[in-house]
């Protein structure tokens, strides 16, 4: 894919980081936190989570688009009187992170790596959860490239592509696409869990793929179904061995790529 290919985006990108060696990208949902804030919210206060379940596999399989699958989830929450705020409410009360996150961006805080959040959800309520999380001065220095919300006003609200045009909503690989075409190009590590990730998992030098506990693998089953390369990962204190291990020379990304677990 060319940059000339891009979708066009409804929302702005931040810079890119120009002479990094490494950038750190990463899903938000079920990857930084431990459950996915889209799947709660549709789960407990949308149509429930048999429904919910029923539309991710479809989102594997083809059967419909994440963009139109996920939005028919979000709708379902709003179809149920609840707004914005309350939403954002629960989840701030609800959501945790992957316990080894606050380790993992530190490590990249302290050795000049960019930490970019690459999300298919929606970045208020992204950054209200994480700056709960992390705190508000960590929170400052994570970048979010996400879709938005629109206001339809009476407490009712709906989501805001960034790449109406794709089936995707948000393409996530034009994050790290712009990385591949700078001269001196960093190494991109990408983070990811579901089908949110799919736009993404061919795109990075090294795709972190999450073991997920609830039994819910479904970015590893469509990497294994595409037979694309990736290290599975616990948590990201497990995952920090192995971007230890480039960031310092021991392992390139081939041989890192190669164990494909961590
Ligand atoms: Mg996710």
């Amino acid at each position: 894919m060319t940059m000339s290919e891009a979708p066009h985006s409804t929302l702005p990108y931040p810079p890119i980081h120009r002479e990094k060696k490494f950038v750190v990208l990463s899903d938000w949902d079920g990857t930084i936190t431990n459950v996915d804030s889209n799947d709660y919210m549709t789960d407990n206060l949308g149509f429930g989570k048999e429904q919910r379940r029923q539309g991710n596999l479809d989102i594997l399989s083809g059967k419909t688009t994440f963009r139109d699958g996920f939005k028919v989830m979000l709708d379902s929450i709003v179809a149920n009187g609840h707004s914005l705020e309350y939403c954002i409410q629960r989840l701030v009360e609800n959501m945790e992170l992957d316990p080894g996150f606050i380790e993992f961006f530190s490590y990249c805080d302290a050795n000049d790596i960019p930490f970019i959040i690459v999300s298919s959800g929606m970045e208020p309520v992204i950054r209200a959860v994480l700056s709960n999380l992390v705190g508000e001065e960590k929170a400052t220095r994570i970048e979010i490239i996400a879709n938005a919300v629109q206001d339809l006003g009476d407490g009712k609200w709906q989501i805001h592509y960034r790449h109406p045009s794709s089936g995707f909503g948000h393409d996530k690989s034009w994050s790290i696409l712009p990385y591949r075409d700078l001269p001196n190009p960093p190494i991109t590590f990408f983070f990811g869990d579901g089908v949110s990730d799919m736009s993404a998992a061919r795109h990075a030098d090294v795709l972190f793929v999450k073991q997920k506990a609830d039994g819910e693998n479904d970015l590893a089953a469509y990497c294994n179904k595409e037979g694309i390369k990736h290290v599975l990962f616990k948590d990201f204190g497990k995952a920090l061995n192995v971007v230890r291990s480039v960031v310092e020379g021991k392992s390139t990304t081939g041989e890192a790529l190669a164990v494909g677990q961590s």
